[in-house]
Order: C-alpha cells, then sequence, then structure tokens
C-alpha cells in the first residue's frame, strides 16, 4: 500500500513520518470527493492525535485544509480538539486559529460570505479575497485607513491597520 493509500484508509501511523507527501499531494488540485473527504477525516484523525514532536506548520496546514474543504458536520469535532492544540509562546496561539475555523464553518452553513469572518478575526486587506478601494496613510500617526471589497459577494469594509510591535493590527468596522 503507497502512502496515498495509507492516508485515505486513516493509517496515521504508517503517514506521520511522510506526511510532507501526503500534504504535497492533498494540496494539488482538483481533488476528487473522495480525496477531499478523506483529507478531512485524516486532518481530524492526526489533530486528535498530535505528539509532542509535530511542527507547528503542520498543524497550520492542517488547519488551512479544514478550512478550506471542511464541512458544518465537523463542527462538533473541532471543538473537542480545539482545547488540545499546543498555544505557541510568544505567537498567536493555534486555538485561535481552530475558533476562527469553528467561526468560518458556522456562517458556512448559514450561507454568510467567508469575508465577514475574515473582517470579524482582524485580518490584513492584503488577501486575495479583497479589492482595495482606497488606502490613505498616515505617515506621522502611524496607520493608514482602507476600504476594501469583497471580490465574492461585494460587501465593502472599512477600517485601520496600525503599526503593532511585531506585526500590523488591523481593526474593522
Ligand atoms: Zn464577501
Amino acid at each position: 500500500m503507497d502512502i496515498l493509500e495509507q492516508a485515505l484508509t486513516l493509517e496515521l501511523k504508517a503517514c506521520r513520518h511522510d506526511l510532507d507527501k501526503v500534504m504535497q499531494f492533498f494540496s494539488r488540485k482538483p481533488l476528487t470527493k473522495r480525496e477531499e473527504e478523506s483529507f478531512v477525516r485524516f486532518a481530524l484523525q492526526y489533530l486528535y492525535q498530535l505528539e509532542e514532536q509535530d511542527s507547528y506548520s503542520v498543524i497550520a496546514g492542517l488547519l488551512r485544509w479544514l478550512h478550506d474543504y471542511g464541512t458544518p458536520d465537523i463542527l462538533p469535532e473541532l471543538e473537542k480538539i480545539k482545547p488540545i492544540l499546543p498555544p505557541r509562546k510568544g505567537l498567536r496561539d493555534y486555538r485561535i486559529d481552530a475558533s476562527e475555523l469553528i467561526a468560518h464553518l458556522q456562517k458556512k452553513a448559514a450561507g454568510i460570505c467567508e469575508c465577514k469572518n475574515k473582517i470579524d478575526f482582524g485580518t490584513s486587506p492584503h488577501i486575495d479575497m479583497f479589492e482595495i478601494v482606497s488606502c490613505v496613510v498616515h505617515s506621522e500617526e502611524y496607520y493608514s485607513e482602507y476600504v476594501v471589497r469583497c471580490k465574492r459577494c461585494s460587501s465593502e469594509y472599512k477600517g485601520r491597520e496600525e503599526e503593532g510591535y511585531h506585526y500590523p493590527v488591523y481593526r474593522w468596522n
């Protein structure tokens, strides 16, 4: 059985050592419905059984994957996984990413565009989803004002970028 077949049949132990290969395979598009569903199951199982040596980039990759392919029926499982995700010292806690993912799937279930979720979690305006309508830089006061428009649903949002200690902070109205 090759590594992909092992991933599809949720053989986590076998996949652990070759996870890069698995991730690469599943990042290619398009996937069949079966592959999509299998990898959602795989990602959930993996997050359930995290081991101390698992790298943060793997956790982030799996969460991103669930963001794109997860469906609202995995919400109960995500609620269980969230508290066992590791906090990262001095960095953004992965449990926040899990909360964001949960909010995203709840909105998906309610038919609300994903842009609302991004805005609620203080997204940067410089993501694919948004078109920047205007940007006014106030260099003396260390902030910039943005108006962005969602390319999917045309909602517009106004906000400001403030220079934070490590990275910019975004506040949206
Ligand atoms: Zn939108």
